[in-house]
């Protein structure tokens, strides 16, 4: 299998030059990052001598040959004149005066991303906040259908463009101006640069919270996005099985790497609220549902909440690595079918325990920002 320690053992053979060691060795090798068939070495060399730079990254790129892969070099500043992430001038950055910007994240697509990012905000604007939602998900921008949206953001003056608003929230979505054909054929830098100047071409005014929907994975695109675009802070949305899980930790590792401060995780399709209700029940009557003894309620009704993947997986996953399980939100047909609809279910039930779960997120989120 392909993977990090391939690329590490191929650069091992590569010496710097004028000496009998390798650059791995010598710790000029910052990072590697296989995303698809894709391979970047983060290159960080602090001789100023930059003929000797281009010999190494010429060398890099004439040795290191794996099969179907495409091989880049990125030569980084040394750690000392790196610059880290700079949020105090994000108001530089961005147009308009933000509190906070929040990047809901996830390790793979079809995990629930969108739909939590989507319902945060929701839940952000019930709690009172002015909010803004971008959804930067290029390849499959999903608010003109979430949002039930399909009209066109004004261009002011041929260059800033003015966010829609709905519900009370200001939405800004790739798709809105890319008629929702996702440029397939954008790569890597070319994905960063553009979601880049999109980000600062949008006039959003004041705003309390602006939220994030990423592009899933945690690959080069997203690597750079997180250094360009001034976040105060990420969630990463995940399923309880092994695969997503595992994106976790990687997705863990980008926002450590790149300063951002990940405020934990939420677990999606956590478990199916199961109910129903026995006619002519006896007293202390109970029911198996899928081998799990359910207790039957006096007057014959009975729920109970089953796992759709491994128990607990998030909340394990969280605690190892030291972040907060920020909420776990059910299977629920009713969030599936407003999604479908486009009328978030947030504004228009607020008894059940998908909506409960994605109010005490927003909640979260608040005490966070507020304790900061
Ligand atoms: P992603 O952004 O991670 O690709 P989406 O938010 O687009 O994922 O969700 C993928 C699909 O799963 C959508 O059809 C959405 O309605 C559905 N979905 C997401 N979360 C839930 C949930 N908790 N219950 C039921 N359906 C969900």
């Amino acid at each position: 299998m392909m993977d990090k320690n391939t690329v590490l053992k191929e650069l091992q053979k590569i010496n710097y030059p004028g000496f009998s060691r390798d650059i791995v060795s010598f710790g000029m090798i910052k990072d590697v990052i296989i995303d698809q068939k894709n391979i970047i070495v983060f290159l960080s060399i602090s001789s100023s001598n930059d003929e000797k730079k281009l010999q190494i990254v010429k060398e890099i790129r004439e040795s290191v040959k794996i099969d179907g892969f495409h091989l880049s070099v990125k030569v980084i500043e040394p750690e000392e004149n790196r610059k880290t992430v700079d949020t105090s001038n994000k108001h530089l950055n961005v147009d308009g005066k933000i509190g906070n910007i929040i990047a809901v994240a996830s390790g793979k697509g079809g995990v629930g991303k969108s739909t939590v990012a989507l319902n945060l905000a929701c839940s952000l604007s019930l709690l009172g906040k002015k909010v803004g939602f971008l959804d930067l998900d290029i390849y499959g921008p999903s608010l003109p259908i979430t949002f039930g949206i399909n009209e066109n953001p004004e261009v002011k003056d041929g260059k800033k463009i003015v966010p829609l608003e709905k519900n009370g929230i200001k939405l800004m979505s790739f798709g809105f101006i890319s008629g929702n054909q996702a440029p397939v054929i954008w790569r890597g830098p070319l994905v960063a640069k553009m979601t880049e100047q999109f980000f600062r071409d949008v006039e959003w005014g004041e705003l309390d919270y602006l939220i994030l929907d990423l592009p899933p994975g945690t690959g080069d695109v997203q690597l750079t996005l997180s250094q360009k675009i001034p976040m105060d802070g990420a969630i990463i949305v995940t399923t309880p099985n092994d695969i997503s899980l595992a994106d976790v930790r990687k997705g863990a590792d980008m926002f450590n790497k790149v300063g951002t401060k990940l405020l934990g995780v939420v677990e999606n399709m956590s478990y199916m609220k199961i109910y129903g209700e026995i006619k002519n029940a006896k007293e202390d009557s109970n029911i198996t549902i899928n081998n799990h003894l359910v207790n039957v309620k006096a007057d014959g009704t009975f729920e109970f909440n089953y796992s759709l993947f491994k128990n607990g997986g998030g909340k394990s996953e969280s605690e190892r690595l030291g972040v907060s399980m920020l909420a776990q939100i059910p299977y629920s047909q009713d969030l599936m079918l407003s999604i479908d609809r486009g009328t978030p279910i947030v504004f228009q039930d607020n008894s059940s325990d998908v909506v409960k779960s994605f109010n005490g997120l927003a909640q979260k989120i608040i005490d966070n920002a507020n304790s900061e």
